[in-house]
């Protein structure tokens, strides 16, 4: 039987992009499995505080093996904005669509368009909190290509790339992707304790 592992996350393009990389390993469940209907707080100044807060509330809560994930896009011409504000770069409600149409406006007359996209995952088990951080460089197009994905997925190119997130497939985003890095480094230090613990 393998483990149960709850994603402290109520985004479910995260949730599909998590679910993907770790069949096999761990039980997928979500936070709507525990019936939880508020959304998780995120209230801190930095990717690493939310994380933590995200995956907090819902081990305090209910008492679950969980992971959480907060992600944001760093755009270097930008000072690295919107970064940790990236759900909420235009505003609250949050909007995707809005968000990547002012990102753009932002950047109209910028020809230095780098930028990086960054996830903090943190794990709880056991009382105890780990950090796993996953980046991808790339820059930011002039106009939004494709359909697939979410948020700034279509406005970002991986360095190497011809193609946006949004023009990928989701296996193809997970081959590279920000989130699919910090969860093979998840994978790596679940794998290790395991055999540790069994030997
Ligand atoms: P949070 O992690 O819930 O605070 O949200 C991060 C925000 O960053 C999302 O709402 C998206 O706008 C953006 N974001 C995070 N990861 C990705 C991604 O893989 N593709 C596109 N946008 C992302």
């Amino acid at each position: 039987m393998l483990p149960i592992l709850y994603l402290a996350t109520q985004n479910l393009h995260k949730v599909e992009e998590i679910a993907a990389l770790l069949a096999g390993q761990f039980e997928v469940r979500t936070v709507q499995d525990l019936g939880l209907q508020e959304e998780i707080p995120e209230t801190g100044s930095t990717l690493e505080e939310n994380s933590l807060q995200k995956a907090q509330f819902i081990a305090d809560r209910y008492q679950v093996t969980c992971l959480s994930d907060d992600s944001g896009l760093e755009v270097e011409a930008l000072g690295g904005a919107p970064g940790v504000y990236s759900a909420r770069y235009a505003g609250e409600p949050k909007n995707d669509q809005k968000n990547l149409d002012l990102l753009l406006h932002n950047l109209r007359s910028e020809n230095h368009r780098n930028a990086r996209f960054v996830t903090i995952l943190t794990y709880h088990t056991e009382g105890k909190y780990i950090q796993f951080e996953g980046e991808i460089k790339g820059n930011i197009t002039m106009e939004a290509r494709g359909s697939s994905g979410f948020g700034y997925d279509p406005v970002f190119q991986p360095q190497d790339s011809t193609r946006t997130f949004a023009e990928m497939t989701l296996h193809e985003k997970n081959q590279m992707a920000h989130r699919a890095r910090a969860l093979q480094k998840f994978k790596t230090f679940v794998d290790e304790s395991r055999k540790s613990h069994d030997k």
